[in-house]
């Protein structure tokens, strides 16, 4: 497997990024009304025609080096016909330890094959498949704006189910948008998920960005707070599963830590940990926009301008004067993806990282073949 090991030199040195997250399509055929990236239907086309291709994408990863992780998202990443040949190159160039796709789940043949032919041909990176499930039944279905769209992401789940036994390398997944829209109904889901056969992990991610409706964004943190302390003692008392993968109650006491600390965020207004955007964490967008993050929304610059190179883009003088004010604290924000950095590579929280492992006594599954 490759290992998440070899990047233990970015807890010194923060010198080159090591987490993508790449925006492959801003395609979709749902219109969740509490999504960040929701554009109108000229602007989806005409980034549809921009999209960055396959021979761009292998130029745009080989500038990369190593990854830790790469996140690919969207729009609906599996819209993307080139999907799992993107997967393929990022796999063979960047060694990455974990690769992750999260989906709203509603297309349930295409999301099997896609992938099953991932799986298959990165035999060595952990991948997690992460659907989208913001309530039950209806609920669901009014939230996401899509007719059956409940019914079609449990039938994904049960496709990719079946795959769980196949590959030791996957890990299924739940991830809950927790907004006002759903705020009141966090135990229900959280229980549903739990029964649900084969997935391993539910995550919650606190709604953000500029939204059409901004009511969705009024979510009582004291809520937030309910359900983080509900999935945490899942984990502890042993009724929730852990990862699959090595090292997997590591990342289970990380994702505690993370909710406690994005509880904090919310409720003081202000950065709690230090934030390594622009130097760990790169933003790709599927037209070649370099960000540091998804929620700073100044182009760093155009891989298209740049030769492809990422590296070249964060090198330039427009990156180091956002990456100097991020160092200043001059944001804050919620966002999962880079509070997983922010944790896992800041030596002054590994106390309060290992105190949660403790926390989390056995459960651990079986490790990855080696
Ligand atoms: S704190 Fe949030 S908004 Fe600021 S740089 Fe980090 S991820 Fe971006």
């Amino acid at each position: 497997m490759h290992s998440p090991f070899r990047h233990a030199g970015s807890i010194f040195r923060k010198g080159r990024p090591i987490h993508l997250t790449f925006f492959v399509t801003r395609k979709c055929n749902l219109t969740c009304p509490f999504c960040f990236y929701l554009r109108s239907k000229e602007e989806e086309a005409r980034g549809a025609s921009e999209e960055l291709s396959l021979d761009e994408i292998r130029r745009v990863s080989a500038s990369l080096g190593r990854m830790l992780w790469i996140a690919f998202s969207g729009g609906e990443p599996f819209l993307r016909d080139d999907l799992a040949e993107i997967g393929r190159v990022f796999y063979e160039q960047n060694k990455p330890a974990v690769m992750l796709f999260p989906t709203n789940g509603s297309l349930p043949e295409l999301i099997e094959e896609k992938t099953e032919r991932i799986l298959r041909e990165c035999p060595n990176s952990v991948v997690v498949v992460k659907l989208s499930l913001d309530g039950i039944g209806e609920a669901h279905d009014a939230l996401r704006l899509g007719r059956d769209s409940f019914s079609k992401t449990m039938e994904t789940c049960s496709r990719l189910g079946r795959l769980i036994a196949r590959y030791p390398n996957f890990d299924l997944g739940i991830n809950t948008v927790f907004s006002a829209a759903n705020e009141d109904r966090m135990d229900e889901i959280i229980e549903f998920a739990r029964g649900l056969e084969h997935v391993k992990t539910h995550t919650i991610s606190m709604v953000r960005g500029d939204l059409a409706d901004e009511s969705f964004l009024r979510a009582d943190v004291r809520k937030y707070e309910r359900a983080a302390s509900r999935l945490a003692e899942n984990m502890r008392q042993g009724r929730s599963p852990h990862y699959r993968f090595r090292g997997g109650r590591l990342k289970a006491a990380q994702d505690i830590l993370q909710r406690r600390l994005i509880h904090r965020t919310a409720v003081e207004k202000r950065r709690v940990v230090p934030c390594w955007a622009g130097r760990l964490n790169v933003v790709l967008s599927e037209t070649g926009e370099v960000f540091p993050c998804e929620i700073l929304t100044e182009s760093l610059g155009n891989v298209r301008d740049n030769g492809y190179d990422v590296r070249r883009v964060l090198r330039s003088e427009m990156a180091g004067n956002a990456v100097r004010a991020i160092r200043e604290g001059r944001c804050h924000c919620t966002h999962e993806c880079n509070f997983i950095m922010n944790i896992l590579f800041n030596a002054r929280l590994y106390p309060a990282l290992f105190g949660e492992y403790l926390r989390l006594g056995g459960g651990e599954r079986p490790a990855l073949r080696p």
